[in-house]
Formats: structure tokens, C-alpha cells, sequence
């Protein structure tokens, strides 16, 4: 497969990427996004790391070891890939391609390398990085997770900082102070980005064919 399979088409869905550092709130953010707006797909990476306690494969992650992992990305079956906190993570080539044929709106829950790449393959990807409102707060989520040694956490601590310089890359930040403001503000891009042009004419041809038969004949597909 190659790049020009992902060229976007106007009944396409659209591609979220969000990207956080880890207790920003990133996957208790997306879930309860998700709940809201259940067509919403979400991406299940392959991982090398170990299941969290409550993780299950295919559910949070498909949990693989580096030699399964490092063959399926020889053999080209990541979109991305990136290594973090010393795991490697990628994303499924195969399912982004046949979700986004189907016109599904998908997300990605991504570092901030894999979202570059991404980023680069379709440039209509709409980037959301997600902070939270201070370090410290972020220590502290960290911390009451109870998920993580010491020693993970400090390891955490720096790459959150690392993640944080690159927050200029995405196109919307989202602050996530209050849980339910965040929320709301996830929800609201996901659905302005259902409003936009090609993917209004894509749901309703006729209308605009009536309505605006210049301009839809002369748009093409962004
Ligand atoms: P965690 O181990 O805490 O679940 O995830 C660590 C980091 O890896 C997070 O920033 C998460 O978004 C990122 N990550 C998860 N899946 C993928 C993936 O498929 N590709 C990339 N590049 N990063 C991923």
C-alpha cells in the first residue's frame, strides 16, 4: 500500500490525533468523548509494553513482544511507529486504511513522533494536544494512578516535559484542568470538523447541489 491510498476523498471521516504526556488525562478524556459520540472509532495499537493491571488486549492495546513487534514493522505493518518510555508502539496501516475508506471519523492516541508522522501522510488530520494545567498536577495524577514505580514516574516526569515542547505542532490545545470543560471542548472539535465543507456536501449532495451548485462543483476535496 502506499501513500496515495490515504489521499483523502470527500466522504471520507476525519482523522483525530491527540496527544498528550502521560496523566494528562489523554484516555479518560477520549473514552468519555467516545461515550458521547459512539460512531467515533478508535485505534487499538500494538504495544511491547507489559498490560497495565485492567488492561486487556484489543481492548486498550494489542500486547505483543519486540521480536512480533519488530517483524509486522519490517514488513511495513505500521502506519507509525515510535519507541516511548523504552516500549515500542504502532499503529495498524491495515485498519486506518479500510476505517477511513468506510468514512468513519477515527482517532489516534498517539505520542507526539507518531503524530508527526501521521501528520505528514495526511495533512487534513486534525492535531489536539492535550495539557495539563501544571506539572505539578501532573505529578500528582501520576502519582494517585498507582500504576507506575517511582522510578517510571520520574521517568515520566521528564518525558512530560519533552512532550510539552512540542505542543506547538498541533493545531488545538486543550487544557485539561476541569474534567468536564475538557470534555466538552474535545466534543466540540470533533463535531465542528463534522461541519466542515466536503464533509457537509459528502452527507448531503443534493441539497448542496441545489443550494450552492457553483461552489460544489469547484471545491475540491480537503
Ligand atoms: P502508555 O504506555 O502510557 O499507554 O503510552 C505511552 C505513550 O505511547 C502515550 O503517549 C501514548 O499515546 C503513546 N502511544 C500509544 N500508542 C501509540 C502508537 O500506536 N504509536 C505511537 N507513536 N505512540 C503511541
Amino acid at each position: 500500500m502506499n501513500k496515495s491510498a490515504f489521499a483523502p476523498s470527500p466522504g471520507a471521516g476525519s482523522l483525530f490525533v491527540i496527544v498528550a504526556p502521560s496523566g494528562a488525562g489523554k484516555t479518560s478524556l477520549v473514552r468519555a468523548m467516545m461515550n458521547e459520540r459512539p460512531a467515533v472509532e478508535l485505534s487499538i495499537s500494538c504495544t511491547t509494553r507489559a498490560p497495565r493491571p485492567g488492561e486487556s488486549d484489543g481492548r486498550d492495546y494489542w500486547f505483543i513482544d519486540r521480536a512480533e513487534f519488530e517483524q509486522r514493522r519490517d514488513a511495513g505493518e505500521f502506519l507509525e511507529w515510535a519507541e516511548v518510555h523504552g516500549n515500542l508502539y504502532g499503529t495498524s496501516r491495515q485498519w486506518i486504511a479500510s476505517r477511513i475508506a468506510a468514512g468513519k471519523d477515527i482517532v489516534l492516541e498517539i505520542d507526539w513522533q507518531g503524530a508527526v508522522q501521521v501528520q505528514q501522510l495526511f495533512p487534513d488530520a486534525i492535531g489536539v494536544f492535550i495539557a495539563p494545567p501544571s506539572m505539578e498536577t501532573l505529578r500528582e495524577r501520576l502519582e494517585r494512578r498507582g500504576q507506575d514505580s517511582d522510578e517510571v514516574i520520574e521517568r515520566r516526569m521528564t518525558a512530560a516535559r519533552g512532550e510539552l515542547d512540542q505542543a506547538h505542532r498541533f493545531q488545538y490545545v486543550i487544557i485539561n484542568q476541569e474534567f468536564a470543560t475538557a470534555l466538552q471542548q474535545l466534543i466540540c472539535l470533533v463535531d465542528s470538523a463534522g461541519l466542515r465543507f466536503e464533509k457537509q456536501q459528502a452527507r448531503e449532495p443534493n441539497l448542496f447541489d441545489r443550494l450552492f451548485p457553483r461552489q460544489h462543483a469547484g471545491r475540491g476535496s480537503r
